[in-house]
């Protein structure tokens, strides 16, 4: 019988965006935890090298700060430079980096549409671009877009954000296509609600669009659909993160996966 290779991430080169945070940050925790060198690429400078610090710290692996607005093409290209330079390459990219802001279809000031599909498509597609490009030299790697359970379903208020959720998978499917003949995968996670600063903001702001309690929001909009009324954690979505960076063939590319204790079933 043929054995199965041990899944590790030892050694490996990863970028993760918006990791100086909630999702991201437990990525690269886990990630570290595994031996692997992970760039905390974030838009705010103090908080990613103070997370990479910390990560340091605790080992095996290390972890490095890097300023990156994933919405500038010239920061995104720098960054990612620096990080293949100073590391041989890039193995793992995830684009996690992501803001939610929300209102009403008719009082969705444009401004705002804008700014939200310009960090979640132009940032995913941006760092994917760059790190493609290394990746194919070297040999291959896995690409994690951040989705969502909007990525399948729709939310009232979340107007740019389900639009770009749903384009999350569109690309993603692409860059598995393209990216195959050179062992490029990619693959897009999509949680229910995580208590991350992200969400806590959304609490009052959903209860006064929608006239009702914070409670309300929480127990009938955010997890009305579960199935035990619970957050997904951000220790879960770190998980599905490590097995979709560590896993070795194309046998898992342009798929994703739900982890909303049951909000959205395929
Ligand atoms: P968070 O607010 O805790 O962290 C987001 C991080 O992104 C922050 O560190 C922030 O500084 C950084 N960031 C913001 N704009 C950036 C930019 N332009 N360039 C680089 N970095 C930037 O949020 P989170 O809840 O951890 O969300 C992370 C991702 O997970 C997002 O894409 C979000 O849509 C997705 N997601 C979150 C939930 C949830 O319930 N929290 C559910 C599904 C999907």
């Amino acid at each position: 019988m043929t054995q199965s290779p041990t899944l590790s991430l030892k050694d490996k080169v990863c970028i993760v965006t918006g990791a100086a945070s909630g999702i991201g940050k437990g990525i690269a925790t886990r990630y570290v935890a595994d031996g692997a060198k992970v760039a905390i690429a974030d838009i705010n400078q103090d908080a990613a090298d103070s997370a990479a610090k910390e990560l340091s710290a605790q080992g095996p692996g290390e972890a490095i700060g890097i300023v990156m607005d994933v919405t500038s093409e010239e920061q995104v290209d720098t960054g990612v430079a620096k990080v293949a330079e100073k590391w041989g390459g890039i193995d793992v990219l995830v684009s996690n980096a992501g803001i939610q802001i929300v209102h009403p279809i008719e009082n969705f000031p444009f401004a705002d549409w804008k700014k939200m599909l310009a960090i979640h498509l132009d940032g995913a597609f941006l760092t994917t671009r760059a790190c493609y490009r290394h990746m194919k030299e070297t040999g291959g790697g896995s690409i994690i877009l951040m989705g969502s359970v909007h990525s399948k379903e729709a939310s009232p208020l979340k107007a740019p954000y389900v639009t770009a959720k749903h384009g999350l998978m569109g690309l993603s499917k692409v860059i598995a296509k393209e990216g195959a003949a050179h062992n490029i995968r990619s693959n897009v996670i999509c949680p229910g609600f995580v208590k991350t600063p992200l969400v806590e903001k959304q609490i009052p702001e959903q209860a006064k669009d929608l006239g009702i309690s914070e409670k309300e929001v929480v127990e009938r909009i955010m997890l009305g659909n579960t199935v035990d009324k619970e957050f997904t954690t951000i220790e879960d979505i770190a998980e599905v993160a490590w097995m979709f960076a560590a896993f070795p063939t194309n046998a898992l590319t342009g798929q994703s996966l739900v982890a909303s204790h049951g909000w959205f079933m395929n």
